[in-house]
């Protein structure tokens, strides 16, 4: 007599199709804002700043999501990691105080307690500088220009707000960020000045910084 092979152990990773285009997860939210359904923060923030009427435009706060829908059964709940109802794991990396859920756990999501937010990249390859007030890598411990708040600054190309922008920040030499992106747009142009401090760039050094954890997928 054959004896049936035990199912095998549960795994978000079988299933990839759940989630939207910025992450994987089980869950849904309900925005506490306007009280809608979305797969995540960024679905609502594209869904809601593409509103006619300016004034409906708004942009979620992440720590005030209380309900989420569980994709597998539909029940909604108060924010946690498994399902109250069906016992899923709504997300492999789950933080309680971002109300965040991301099943794909190789970007090395980490909650900085200093930041408020999560990041991604792995919790030992980031330090909290406390006078930038951002999360810096480990390569720039006291090797860089400490800036008070340099990092709750908006880019000075694209404008957008780089405490917990999606996009790649770095740190030049003059102690003044900007998103890599635009700061490689800028050198393009042929522009080796920061746009802030107009301090020669040649021979900048730059690193990578950091990202807010709820990112774009690649
Ligand atoms: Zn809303
Ligand atoms: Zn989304
Ligand atoms: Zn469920
Ligand atoms: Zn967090
Ligand atoms: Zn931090
Ligand atoms: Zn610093
Ligand atoms: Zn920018
Ligand atoms: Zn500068």
């Amino acid at each position: 007599m054959e004896v049936e092979a035990p199912p095998p152990p549960q795994s978000n990773e079988d299933n990839q199709n759940f989630g939207c285009a910025h992450y994987k997860r089980r869950c849904k939210i309900r925005a506490p804002c306007c009280n809608q359904v979305f797969s995540c923060r960024l679905c609502h923030n594209e869904a809601t700043s593409s509103l006619s009427d300016p004034k409906d435009r708004h942009e979620i706060v992440r720590h005030d999501i209380k309900q989420v829908i569980c994709l597998l059964c539909d029940t909604e709940q108060e924010v946690a990691q498994v399902c109250s109802n069906c016992g899923v794991k709504m997300g492999e990396y789950f933080c309680a105080i971002c109300n965040f859920y991301d099943d794909d756990i190789s970007k090395g999501q980490f909650h900085c307690d200093d930041c408020g937010i999560c990041r991604v990249g792995g919790r030992d390859n980031y330090f909290h500088c406390k006078k930038c007030g951002a999360c810096y890598v480990v390569n720039l411990r006291d090797n860089h220009l400490c800036l008070e708040n340099s990092m709750k600054n908006y880019c000075p190309v694209c404008y957008e707000y780089l405490f917990d922008s999606v996009e790649v920040s770095i740190v030049m030499k003059c102690g003044h960020t900007m998103h890599d992106t635009c700061f490689l747009k800028m050198m393009q142009q042929n522009q080796y000045r920061c746009p802030i401090c107009s301090k020669t760039l040649r021979d900048i050094s730059y690193q990578w910084t950091m990202l807010d954890a709820e990112e774009h997928c690649a």
